[in-house]
């Protein structure tokens, strides 16, 4: 593709307003904390988690609540903070060094985490929840990897970041009662020095190969180990900032790329900053598709968005949606696609990326497309069949709960049928359901 982000990092300032983005959060319920014109320091709670009120979400910047944004039925869409011109004020969390850690109960090291707001870059296997802390899980796995184009590169963001991985790698081990997996590909392990000597897994094959559901698919040894935990490289690294230098982070490394994209490369920035920081408007021209979170499973935005709190790239591309002239005619030497239809499969140079959908839905014509990219061996188009006829059984015993979201399935689709959509919703919905069966 198209569109690689340089590995260069340019450090931006600190913009006038970042924000947190409630519904981009999967599953939870938020409850505000703050109302408008509230001042907010550095590390103040903004919104928890309903269904459990220790799991707080913190400013990441200092100033006063300008807006919030609020979407269908009222949910919180974003919680924008103007920034303080002079000093932002800042809660202070406990230090902990590695004897510290060492002597620590496991008890007392998640409160320090729930503390310091964020529980949430832990995430529970299969939903992709946040997990519930009482629940020891068998294994957690901790993904280097980034095959998903495209986002930043682990050199990168781990460059003289060896020993803070060491730490929270420890901090991990402290959680589980199982292994602490620590996985990557060749490529990246080559490239990332001391970290890479930590590695205890080599993941093999193209995306979605080095999704942590996709690594477990085929490392666990029994059905307990479905319920593992995960968290990605980058934000197991804000992990060991806050309980190493007890502050709040507040930057993070995203990549910028996509062929339409004014300047691709790594930028290190404010969470929560907007995006028409990472890409001057004034240089495009108004049409293209703003994706943040990666290309297959990101979502759609606009100059006017902000980055996600788990989102670390943003990937700008054409949005030209005009049918091709003569489009029977070309050969397609240019072209993406999957099947052998066009030239483009003999085409050595790397393709654009766009949003073109080459006419409209259809129906599934059972090409199997789909089901020979799956990387947990479903047959998508039989779950989303099933799904539509709601039959829970079905789409169950069929792995809906193995699928990694990737998006794949949707991508190869000749029919353009919205399968991992489909697939992310049903997921969902099955989670709560099974979570108010508990209550
Ligand atoms: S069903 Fe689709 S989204 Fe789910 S893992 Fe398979 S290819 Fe990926
Ligand atoms: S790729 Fe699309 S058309 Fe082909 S079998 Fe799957 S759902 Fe059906």
């Amino acid at each position: 593709m198209v569109g690689a982000p340089a590995d260069a990092v340019n450090r931006l300032p600190d913009p006038d307003r970042i924000a947190l983005l409630p519904d981009r959060i999967p599953h939870i319920k938020p409850r505000l904390l703050v109302a408008e014109g509230d001042p907010v320091a550095i590390g103040a709670p903004l919104f928890e988690d309903k269904r459990d009120e220790r799991f707080k979400f913190l400013s990441p910047a200092g100033g006063t609540v300008q807006r919030i944004q609020f979407g269908p039925r009222r949910s919180v869409k974003a919680i924008v903070i103007a920034r303080a011109r002079g000093e932002e004020g800042e809660i202070r969390f406990p230090l902990l060094d590695e004897q510290g850690l060492a002597a620590m109960e496991r008890a007392q090291l998640i409160h320090r985490i729930l503390e310091g707001g964020l529980w949430w870059v832990l995430r529970a296997l299969p939903f992709r929840d946040l997990p519930d802390p009482e629940r020891v899980p068998p294994m957690i796995l901790v993904g280097l990897a980034a095959k998903e184009p495209f986002l930043p590169s682990p050199s990168v963001y781990l460059k003289d970041q060896a020993a803070l991985l060491g730490f929270g790698l420890k901090v991990l081990g402290k959680l589980t009662a199982g292994p602490v997996v620590l996985f990557s590909d060749a490529r990246s392990r080559a490239e990332l020095g001391p970290a890479g000597a930590m590695l205890t897994h080599v993941v093999e094959g193209a995306y979605p190969s080095d999704d942590p559901g996709a690594v477990l698919y085929h490392i666990k040894r029994n059905a307990a180990e479905n319920h593992a935990w995960f968290v990605s490289g980058a934000d197991l690294l804000l992990l060991a900032q806050l309980l190493r230098q007890g502050r709040c982070p507040t930057r993070r490394i995203v990549a910028v790329g996509g062929a339409a994209a004014p300047v691709r490369q790594h930028y290190d920035v404010r969470l929560g900053a907007p995006l028409a920081q990472l890409a001057d408007p004034g240089r495009l021209t108004g049409t293209e598709r703003w994706i943040v979170g990666g290309l297959l499973r990101g979502y759609a935005s606009s100059a006017e968005g902000f980055m996600g709190l788990y989102e670390t790239s943003l990937n700008i591309v054409p949005a030209d949606e005009a049918p091709d002239f003569m489009a029977l005619f070309n050969p397609g030497w240019g072209r993406p696609s999957y099947s052998r239809t066009f030239l483009s499969r003999l085409n050595p140079q790397p393709l654009v990326y766009g949003c073109k959908l080459h006419g409209d839905r259809r129906a599934c014509i059972a090409c199997l497309h789909c089901a020979n990219v799956c990387p947990v061996r479903m047959l998508p188009h039989m779950v989303y069949k099933a799904i539509l006829a709601e039959e829970v059984e079905e789409y169950l015993q069929l792995g809906l709960l193995d699928c990694v979201e990737c998006g794949l399935c949707a991508y190869v689709c000749p029919s353009k049928i919205e399968l991992s959509q489909t697939f992310i919703a049903a997921r969902r919905a099955y989670a709560r359901e099974q979570a108010h069966k508990r209550e």
